[in-house]
C-alpha cells in the first residue's frame, strides 16, 4: 500500500493557482523528488500535505487515512515528518539534548518541558546520533555545530518522531555540494532501512538523479512529467521548461 496518496490538490493564492490538480502516490522506503523552477508550487504541495496550507480542492490519505486540511500537529502525529528549510533546533541545548525533546515529544512527554532532559531516553537518543553520524557531537551545542551537521541533526530529529512518511523542503538548501549528496544519501539509506518514505525537493540536478526512485517535475503548479532519471533526462517538456536545454 502507498504511504501517502494525493489525489487532485489544488490551490490558489488571490485567484492566481499556485497548483493545480496535482496527483501521485509515494512507496514505503521510496525516494521521490519533486522538481520544477521557482515558483512551479513545491512548497505549497509541501504545505498541504503537512497541513501548513488547506487544500481548495482534493484529498491526502497517509497510509488509506484521509489526513487532508488536518492541523500541522495532528498531521505529524498521524506520521508525517518535516524538515524545513530553516533549521529549527535550540541553540543552547547540546545537540543530544535537542534529539531527547524530540523523543519526549514523540512519547507524548512535552509537558515535561521545564524539567531537566538529562536522562531522558538517552538510549534511543544516542541511536539516532550515531545513525546520522553525529555521535561525537552530542555533548557540543547546537549553535556552535557546522550547517551540514545542523541538518544532520534535523534528520535525526525528524526521525525521532517515527515518521512514515518524510517531507524535506530543499534540505540541502546552502550546502556545499559533496555535503549535499552525502545528506542526501545518508537519508535515503535510514528510509530503506526503516521503510520510510520520503518526498524531497533539490535545485541540484545531480542530487536528484543520484538518489531518487522516481521524480516528479512541476511547473506553474501541474505536474508534468513522472518517471526515473533516465525518463526525466530524456523527456522533451522538462529539457526545455526546467533544464533550459
Ligand atoms: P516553489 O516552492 O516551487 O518555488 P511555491 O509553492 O512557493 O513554489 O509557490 C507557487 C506559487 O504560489 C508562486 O507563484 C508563489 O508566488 C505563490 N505563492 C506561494 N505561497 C503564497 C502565499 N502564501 N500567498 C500568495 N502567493 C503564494
Ligand atoms: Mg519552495
Amino acid at each position: 500500500m502507498s504511504v501517502l496518496v494525493v489525489q487532485g490538490l489544488s490551490k490558489s493564492f488571490g485567484g492566481v493557482q499556485a497548483v493545480g490538480d496535482v496527483s501521485f502516490a509515494v512507496s514505503p522506503g521510496e525516494m521521490l523528488a519533486l522538481i520544477g523552477p521557482n515558483g512551479a508550487g513545491k512548497s505549497t504541495c509541501f504545505n498541504m500535505v503537512g497541513g501548513q496550507l488547506n487544500p481548495d480542492k482534493g484529498s491526502v490519505l497517509l497510509e488509506g487515512k484521509a489526513i487532508t486540511g488536518l492541523s500541522p500537529r495532528a498531521i505529524s502525529r498521524a506520521g508525517v515528518g518535516r524538515t524545513f528549510q530553516i533549521t529549527a533546533t535550540f541553540g543552547s541545548m547540546t545537540v543530544r539534548e535537542n534529539v531527547q525533546m524530540a523523543l519526549l515529544s514523540h512519547h507524548r512527554e512535552i509537558w515535561q518541558f521545564w524539567r531537566p532532559v538529562a536522562g531522558r531516553h538517552l538510549t534511543e537518543a544516542d541511536a539516532l546520533l550515531a545513525q546520522v553520524g553525529l555521535e561525537a557531537q552530542a555533548e557540543r551545542a547546537t549553535g556552535v555545530l557546522a550547517y551540514g551537521d545542523l541538518k544532520r541533526l534535523e534528520l535525526a530529529i525528524a526521525l525521532a518522531n517515527r515518521p512514515r512518511l518524510l517531507l524535506m523542503d530543499e534540505p540541502t538548501a546552502g550546502m556545499a555540494p559533496v555535503e549535499r549528496v552525502g545528506l542526501m544519501k545518508l537519508t535515503r539509506r535510514l528510509a530503506t532501512e526503516r521503510g520510510v518514505a520520503v518526498l524531497f525537493t533539490e535545485h541540484d540536478m545531480d542530487v536528484v538523479f543520484d538518489v531518487s526512485d522516481r521524480i516528479l517535475v512541476l511547473n506553474r503548479g501541474v505536474l508534468i512529467a513522472e518517471g526515473d532519471g533516465d525518463s526525466i533526462r530524456a523527456n522533451p517538456a522538462v529539457r526545455e521548461i526546467y533544464l533550459g536545454t
